[in-house]
């Protein structure tokens, strides 16, 4: 192995290890199962990526939140593509994002990305949105008004997107899909539907940047999404 590859093999395992990937699978696994294709949009301005570009523009001028369309730099929409297998469900926008108009690029989103790649994926490939399209005054959990006004929104980008997996990051985005007030950690390791989507619940990565012991537990959770998924062998 030359310098050039060592180096890329450390980068890889390092960044394995902070996701809390705990075992490698064997070699000659799958990687990325791709979605198969889905029927043609019958006419101009159907199909998933209308709808959601229809839906972003709707988002963008939502002034039903007053405090937080008074205060957002943008409304952060959602990225990845339209026709995505898998969606990750966050909370809601940070300064970062709130900043950047996309979802989950400040550190916790960095460490999303990490826990993406352990699942053998790349960010691209996946769906990543959040329950509110605003930022709330210093990262304030969403109040359930708030929720009530943005749900419209997240359930017609999963209508339009059709996934077959939305893995929920922590307690906002998994109560709030599943119309309940269980704790997260009761949540995990089991699986429930929303619409024709199987969803699976973990740990927000935010919650991991404060207690990275509990990487391994999402990495157990993920081993779950995995297999559901045919990823990785
Ligand atoms: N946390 C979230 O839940 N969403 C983001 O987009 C960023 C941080």
């Amino acid at each position: 192995m030359d310098g050039r590859t060592a180096r890329a093999v450390k980068q890889r395992l390092e960044s394995l290890a902070d996701a809390g990937v705990t075992a490698l699978p064997k070699a000659g696994s799958r990687s990325v199962a791709s979605a198969p294709p889905r029927p043609a949009a019958s006419g101009q301005g159907t199909g998933p990526a209308a709808a959601l570009a229809l839906l972003r523009q709707e988002v963008a001028g939502c002034t039903r939140c007053v405090e937080l369309a008074g205060l957002r730099t943008q409304t952060v929409f959602g990225s990845g593509p339209p026709d995505a297998r898998l969606c990750f469900f966050g909370e809601a926008p940070g300064a970062d994002e709130d900043a950047s108009g996309e979802p989950f690029v400040g550190r916790a989103g960095q460490l999303l990305t990490k826990i993406i790649e352990a699942c053998t994926l790349k960010r691209e490939d996946v769906y990543i949105l959040n329950v509110l399209k605003c930022r709330p005054p210093a990262n304030r959990v969403p109040l359930p008004d708030e929720v009530d006004n943005c749900r419209g929104f997240f359930e017609r980008q999963f209508a339009a997107i059709a996934p077959e997996v939305i893995c929920c990051l922590g307690t906002t985005a998994a109560q709030a899909l599943l119309r309940t007030t269980e704790p997260i950690g009761g949540l995990r390791r089991r699986w429930f539907t929303f619409g024709a989507a199987r969803v699976i619940c973990t740990y927000h990565p935010s919650y991991l940047l404060r207690n990275p012991a509990a990487k391994k537990l999402v990495w157990e959770d993920m081993q779950m999404l995995m297999a559901e998924m045919g990823l990785g062998g």
